[in-house]
């Protein structure tokens, strides 16, 4: 029996897997954090749980959080059993590969930030543990970033770009709008680029902004600054537990 936790800056999710996905319980973020330690304890008791799998927002190397910028906390976990830490976008990029059956994904999370994930035959690619910051790619510009950097990819797309523009994500994405930003066009450039690295079969677009985007629309784009001998499957994943099902995979790799 696993258990699967998406920690991110609004809500935490938990499901639980043995064999099949069972969502459990949904905690808002602020009022919990503090105390999550002794919840995750309680729930490893109650469903007799083998394993823990925790996805984080934030930049992790060997189970350690060596920053977070999107959220201002760092939680930290003294658990009776095994418990992985990972990038939320690496646990959605699993799940990703897991969900549509293939070997080779690259995962694409854009909410408050963007963020990816890399799936090489099956498992996730982490490098010395950071790879797949696609959000601070630097594209360009002065604006500054939460990470402390200028002109990175997130300045110009994501939550907290529109926000400190005064733009609203729900109304640019059923507007239509969106599409016609400047950041829209860079992350699709960004996208483009890393699929000549990687050749993946698929990249998968999650996140409560990312995984309402248009999949047709987006492929057209992305395809626009690609080579046609590069034609990777483009679809979004529209599945708020994604991460915290691929936590539960995460454990088992
Ligand atoms: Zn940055």
């Amino acid at each position: 029996m696993i258990l699967g936790v998406d920690i991110g800056g609004t809500n935490i999710d938990v499901v639980l897997y043995d064999g099949k996905f069972v969502h459990i319980a949904t905690y808002p973020t602020q009022s919990t954090i503090t105390r999550l330690n002794d919840i995750l304890k309680e729930l490893v008791d109650k469903y007799k749980v083998d394993a823990v799998g925790i996805g984080f927002a934030g930049w992790i190397r060997g189970n350690k959080i060596l920053k977070a910028p999107n959220v201002n906390f760092k939680p930290s976990f003294s658990l009776d059993v095994p418990c992985k830490l990972d990038n939320d976008a690496n646990c959605f990029a699993l799940y990703s590969s897991h969900h549509f059956k293939l070997s080779n994904v690259l995962g694409i999370t854009i909410g408050t930030g963007i963020g990816s994930g890399i799936v090489v035959e099956g498992k996730i690619y982490r490098g010395m543990g950071l790879a797949g910051e696609i959000g601070h790619w630097t594209v360009g510009g002065d604006e500054t970033c939460t990470c402390g950097g200028k002109g990175h990819l997130e300045c110009y797309f994501g939550g907290w770009s529109f926000e400190r523009r005064g733009l609203n994500a729900v109304e640019l994405i059923e507007s239509g709008k969106i599409y016609e930003l400047e950041g829209f066009e860079k992350m699709c450039i960004c996208v483009a680029n890393a699929v000549t690295l990687l050749d993946p079969e698929a990249v998968v677009f999650g996140g409560r902004i990312g995984g309402s985007l248009d999949e047709k629309i987006l492929r057209e784009r992305i395809y626009d600054y690609l080579m046609p001998e590069f034609r990777p499957k483009i679809k979004t994943l529209n599945d708020p537990l994604a991460v915290a099902k691929g936590a539960c995979l995460m454990v088992m790799k």
